[in-house]
């Protein structure tokens, strides 16, 4: 019977562990569209109770296709991969980071004013402008631009909407760049 109860157990893991595979972008490892639904009405929530403030930030690789047209598709999913690693190294545990499109990301920053909102995504637009692209492959530079809305509303359609209108204001403005929602220049 124990043997039986094991069996079952190790069972239960492989479905959890396909749920959460499920969630998962296989590429970048970040958490996919589907984490995404499943985590930001949590989070949401829980800053509307706190009353406090909360940022969404779309973010989008400047002209990718031509970058996957010059180097390469593999050269492509590296610059994907290290991009990624740039989200998570810039990002708190409580911050969900999500790859939404093929050369697009979604960042919830629960607790995060506009102050501090815009100063996150400022930061990572640098780092990714300055990261060291030849490494991967010669002549290779990538920058992107970045859309960011903020709670109030506490409502993720709305924001989401704030944050993408936002985001093609950055690529209007000429990319590599920072754009926030409602506000002019
Ligand atoms: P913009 O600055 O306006 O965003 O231009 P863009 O070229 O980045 O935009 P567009 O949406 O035209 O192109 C996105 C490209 O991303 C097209 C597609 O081939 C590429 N792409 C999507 N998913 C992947 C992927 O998983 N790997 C690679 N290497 N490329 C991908
Ligand atoms: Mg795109
Ligand atoms: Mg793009």
């Amino acid at each position: 019977q124990l043997r039986a109860q094991s069996e079952l157990f190790v069972t239960r893991a492989e479905v959890e562990q396909v749920r959460l595979e499920a969630r998962r972008d296989p590429l970048t490892r970040l958490g996919n569209r589907r984490e995404v639904d499943d985590r930001w009405p949590a989070l949401l929530a829980a800053c509307r109770a706190g009353g406090k403030p909360l940022a969404v930030a779309m973010l989008d690789l400047d002209r990718f296709k031509q970058i996957n047209d010059r180097f390469g598709h593999a050269v492509g999913d590296g610059v994907l991969v290290a991009m990624a690693r740039l989200l998570r190294e810039n990002t708190r545990a409580a911050d969900l980071a999500a790859r939404v499109g093929g050369e697009e990301f979604l960042l919830v920053l629960p607790d995060t004013d506009g102050e501090r909102g815009l100063e996150i995504c400022e930061r990572l637009r640098h780092c990714v402008a300055a990261y060291p692209w030849s490494t991967l492959a010669d002549g290779l530079s990538v920058t992107l631009s970045i859309g960011v809305a903020f709670a109030p509303p506490y409502d993720a359609d709305v924001l989401t909407a704030r944050a993408d209108a936002a985001l093609y204001a950055a690529k209007i403005k000429g990319r590599n760049c920072v754009a926030v929602s409602g506000k002019a220049g």
